[in-house]
C-alpha cells in the first residue's frame, strides 16, 4: 500500500488530504450492490468521516482516515469484491448512463460491453499503466448528462435500422463507427495506441494530449485501421435533461427513481437505506456521474412509498431541498489549497433556494481555488475562490469578482430567480 505517491488516489494508493487519508474505489459503470454499500457504510462510520462521497466518474471515496485504520479499510473494501485486481486499482474510469439497460430510449444495452471492457482491462497487465485519469465512456443511447472529459467514447446511434457505436477520441469525433462485436477491441486498441504515442512523444497519456500532436487524430485512427470501421457522421450531441424524480423504465411495470444527493455525499443512514431498498424492493442500484444515485427498475407498486422514504432521509426526488444541481469541491476542511469554505457556502445557497422549483439544467460549481477540481463544463454559474474573494462567472459572463461569500451567495440566488423566470422548471 502506497501513500501520496501521485495525486490521483486509489484503494491501495491513499493520498494525504487536509482532513486525513483519502481512498477512492473503482466502481466500473457505477454499478454497486446493496451488500457492498452496507460494508462501506460500516467502514466510513468506524474509520472515516461517516460519509461516502460519489465522484464525477461515478466512483466512491472515503476520507479523513487515520493511518492506523487504513489496512482495515483496504481489507473491508477487498472483502466485498471492490478491489478485484490490485494492479488495476486506479484503472477505474468506465462511465455510462446510470440507467443503462433500463432506459426506454436506448439503441443498445451497453452493459455487456462494459463488463467485457472491465474484464479485459484487468486481464492485461499493460493497462495497469494507464493514466489514472484515463476515462472510457460507453453509451447505449441518448446522453443523460453532459460529459466531454472522457478519453475514449463509444456512443450508440442508429442508421438504416442498424445500430453502430460512434467513436470519439479526446472529445472529438473520429469520423468512424464500429459494430458492437468489435467495440471493446476498438477501445482497447485506441487506449494502447494512446499509451504508445504518449511514450514516444513525451506527452501525457491522455487522448486530448495525443490529439494535440501533429497528425495526432490520424495516427490514432490509422492504428485502428485493421478493424472493420465505417466512416460515419457524429451523432448530434444532445443532452436530454438531467435526471431527477421518477421515470418510466424499459419494463412497463417498472420505474427508475433518481433522488438528489446533497453535494454528492451520502451519510451512513442514507447508505443503509439505499442498500436495504435495493434488496427489499429489488432495485438496481447505480452511482451517477452527476454525483448522485439511481434506484433503477423499481416496481411501480412501491415507487411512491420509496420516494416518500427517500425524501424523509434527505434524498429529495423533486430537488426542492435546494441542493439539486449544486456541487462543491472538498473545500477548506478537506484541501490545503482552498481559499474559502465552499461547502458551507454551498449549503447557504441551498438553504436560500429550499422550497423553490429547480430550473432545467441548473448547475452551480463552487471551487476553493482556480484549479476547479470536479468542475462541470457549461454550468449555469461557476463560483471560484481567489485570494481577493469569490469570482462569479454566470452564463459565460463575469457579473462579479472579488466578492464576499454573502455577495456571491446573493448573486447566485438572484441568478436562480432570473433563470427560473425565463425558463421552464422541472
Ligand atoms: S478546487 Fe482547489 S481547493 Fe478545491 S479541491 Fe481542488 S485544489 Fe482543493
Amino acid at each position: 500500500m502506497r501513500i501520496g505517491e501521485v495525486f490521483c488516489p486509489g484503494v491501495l494508493h491513499a493520498i494525504e488530504a487536509k482532513d486525513g487519508l483519502l481512498v477512492r474505489i473503482r466502481v466500473p459503470g457505477g454499478w454497486i450492490e446493496g451488500t457492498q454499500l452496507r460494508v462501506l457504510a460500516d467502514l466510513t462510520r468506524r474509520f472515516a468521516d461517516g460519509s461516502l462521497e460519489i465522484t464525477s466518474r461515478a466512483n466512491l471515496q472515503l476520507r479523513a482516515i487515520h493511518q492506523r485504520d487504513l489496512q482495515q479499510i483496504v481489507e473491508g473494501i477487498r472483502s466485498v469484491g471492490l478491489l478485484p485486481s490490485p494492479r488495476h486499482d486506479r484503472v477505474r474510469n468506465i462511465v455510462t448512463s446510470p440507467i443503462a439497460g433500463l432506459d426506454k430510449e436506448e439503441v443498445i444495452d451497453p452493459r455487456p460491453l462494459i463488463h467485457q471492457l472491465d474484464r479485459q482491462l484487468r486481464a492485461e497487465p499493460e493497462f495497469a499503466n494507464l493514466h489514472p485519469k484515463f476515462s472510457f465512456g460507453i453509451y447505449g443511447g441518448p446522453n443523460r448528462f453532459s460529459r466531454d472529459l472522457d478519453d475514449i467514447v463509444l456512443q450508440a446511434t442508429e442508421s438504416n435500422s442498424a445500430a453502430h457505436l460512434h467513436l470519439f477520441l479526446g472529445g472529438h469525433s473520429s469520423g468512424f463507427a464500429v459494430k458492437s462485436e468489435v467495440a471493446v477491441e476498438c477501445i482497447l486498441a485506441a487506449a494502447r495506441t494512446c499509451m504508445e504515442l504518449a511514450h514516444e512523444c513525451c506527452v501525457p497519456a491522455r487522448a486530448k494530449a495525443i490529439l494535440g500532436l501533429p497528425g495526432g487524430l490520424k495516427r490514432l485512427t490509422d492504428a485502428l485501421s485493421h478493424l472493420p470501421m465505417v466512416p460515419a457522421a457524429a451523432p448530434p450531441f444532445k443532452v436530454s435533461d438531467g435526471l431527477l424524480g421518477m421515470y418510466a423504465a424499459n419494463r412497463q411495470d417498472r420505474v427508475n427513481i433518481v433522488p438528489s444527493v446533497p453535494l454528492g455525499r451520502l451519510n451512513p443512514e442514507q447508505v443503509d437505506f439505499l442498500a436495504e431498498a435495493s434488496e427489499e424492493w429489488e432495485a438496481d442500484l447505480r452511482l451517477a456521474p452527476w454525483r448522485g444515485v439511481v434506484l433503477g427498475s423499481v416496481s411501480r407498486s412501491v415507487a411512491d412509498r420509496l420516494v416518500g422514504a427517500l425524501n424523509s432521509i434527505g434524498l429529495s426526488c423533486d430537488g426542492r431541498e435546494g441542493f439539486h444541481g449544486i456541487s462543491a469541491c472538498a473545500g477548506i476542511t478537506g484541501c490545503e489549497a482552498s481559499l474559502a469554505d465552499v461547502r458551507r457556502d454551498a449549503v447557504s445557497i441551498a438553504q436560500r433556494l429550499a422550497g423553490e422549483p429547480v430550473p432545467l439544467r441548473w448547475t452551480v460549481n463552487l471551487s476553493g481555488c482556480e484549479k476547479q477540481c470536479g468542475r462541470r463544463r457549461g454550468a449555469t454559474a461557476d463560483l471560484v475562490a481567489r485570494p481577493t474573494g469569490y469570482t462569479l462567472v454566470a452564463e459565460g459572463s463575469l457579473p462579479a469578482s472579488d466578492c464576499s461569500p454573502q455577495v456571491a451567495i446573493d448573486a447566485v440566488v438572484a441568478l436562480h430567480h432570473r433563470v427560473l423566470s425565463g425558463s421552464p422548471a422541472r
